[in-house]
């Protein structure tokens, strides 16, 4: 039987890559004290901050909720419904689940409601994949949601591994300008409100213990779109090497963070200008959610012409 190192009673979990073995209260205070110390090194979050958490009903952002609230930040959560059809209603069910056991505030929009569509439609009549409209149109909602709600910081659930992998793929295609913004913590400019991923010392499977001791009820499968997204092949990789040399995952992150300034200098800031329709940061005349909206306006009055004079909110 494998022991606590700290207190000795039955340990729950084993790290390779720290060579630790926890018991379940050991295990919350490892995973919450490197939450704490990403906070702290990264300076995320100042006091008396209100922090939004994108939910997704997943374990990262579930459990990310959870820890901020036991670390004593105010933390709310904003969910956005894709449409997904036997994905989106359960995952929003597992927040409000956490919402009412946290007893802080869950917030809801949906693409249907502002686009009239799911997210499934908008990449049908963009003849893109899913994902390439997604993570665009939900940072556009994020931040505007905060900034009209008082919300100083955006908090996602990205964790070692996400960021390891997006490294990887950054690396694999020297995609210098993507280095240079690969960040923990992007600080609030030009209308954006600051974004922060708390999780990013802890591994994805540190995440997932933690999420089942603390009893966190989530989605158990990822966003059904994601099947065949290169970023799974990137972990796989990334999680060989760390199978065969336990640590990499940590070592490769926080030394890219170290040389990151010196190697790829500081970051550029984009000539960003008001979008002249919703008044968000944009290079150009009218931002990508306005245009994409345009689009799908134009779409649904073609097909529905006694619907154009109905305006779409
Ligand atoms: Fe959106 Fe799902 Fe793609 Fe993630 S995997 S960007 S949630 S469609
Ligand atoms: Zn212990
Ligand atoms: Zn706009």
């Amino acid at each position: 039987m494998r022991r606590c190192k700290i207190c000795q009673k039955e340990a729950v979990v084993f790290f390779k890559s720290h060579r630790i073995s926890l018991c379940e209260e050991h295990l919350k205070s490892f995973v919450e004290k490197r939450v704490k110390e990403a906070i702290k090194s990264h300076k995320m979050i100042n006091r008396g901050e209100k922090i939004l958490i994108a939910v997704s009903g997943g374990k990262d952002s579930l459990s990310l909720w959870q820890i901020l609230t036991n670390l004593g930040y105010e933390a709310d959560g904003m969910f956005i419904d894709l449409g997904i059809p036997g994905f989106s209603q359960e995952s929003w069910e597992k927040c409000e689940k956490l919402s009412r056991r946290l007893s802080r505030k869950l917030f809801k929009t949906s693409l249907e409601e502002i686009f009239g569509m799911n997210l499934l439609d908008i990449a049908k009549l963009e003849r893109r994949v899913p994902c390439a409209s997604c993570g665009m149109i939900k940072r556009y909602i994020m931040n505007n949601f905060a900034l009209k709600n008082g919300y100083k910081v955006i908090a996602t659930g990205h964790h070692l591994d996400d960021e390891c992998s997006i490294l990887l793929g950054n690396v694999l295609n020297w995609q210098v300008e993507y280095l240079r913004r690969q960040d923990p913590s992007l600080k609030e400019e030009n209308g954006f409100v600051r974004k922060i991923k708390p999780l990013v010392l802890c591994s994805e499977e540190e995440i997932e213990n933690y999420a089942r001791v603390m009893n966190i009820d989530h989605v158990g499968k990822g966003c059904p779109l994601s099947k065949g997204a290169t970023s799974h092949f990137y972990k796989s990789i990334m999680n060989q090497i760390e199978e065969k040399m336990p640590g990499t995952k940590l070592r490769f992150y926080k030394g890219f963070l170290k040389i990151k300034k010196d190697t790829f200098g500081d970051e550029k800031p984009a000539e960003l200008k008001p979008c002249i329709r919703c008044g968000y940061p944009t290079t150009a005349e009218i931002c990508s959610f306005c245009r994409l909206h345009e689009r799908i306006k134009t779409k649904i009055s073609q097909q529905n012409p006694e619907k154009m004079e109905e305006p779409l909110s």
